[in-house]
């Protein structure tokens, strides 16, 4: 028991656990579409802030923008809603 401890020194591998990226392409099921796409957001409050000048004119000098959403996600070329596929990103 002894000598077991005497050469207990001995190394443990750890491996991380590796992770293959896949890269899934987001593909159109309805017209295999894989290169354009668009996301609408919905619910969005554009807040415009104006400066009023001397003669009573008002300047805008910034816009904010909050969204709220939810997100939607569209082929870009048949315009199919694949929201469905946005949540894998
Ligand atoms: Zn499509």
């Amino acid at each position: 028991m002894e000598e077991r401890a005497k050469n207990s020194a001995y190394r443990i591998k750890v491996r991380k656990p590796f992770k293959v990226p896949v890269f899934e392409k987001v593909v159109c099921p309805y017209c295999k579409n894989q290169d354009e796409f668009y996301e609408v957001v919905e619910n969005v409050a554009l807040y415009v802030h104006y400066l009023q000048t001397e003669d009573g004119r008002l300047e805008p000098i910034e816009e904010e923008l909050e969204l709220y959403g939810p997100t939607k996600f569209y082929c870009g070329k048949c315009h199919a809603d694949l929201t469905f596929f946005r949540k894998k990103f």
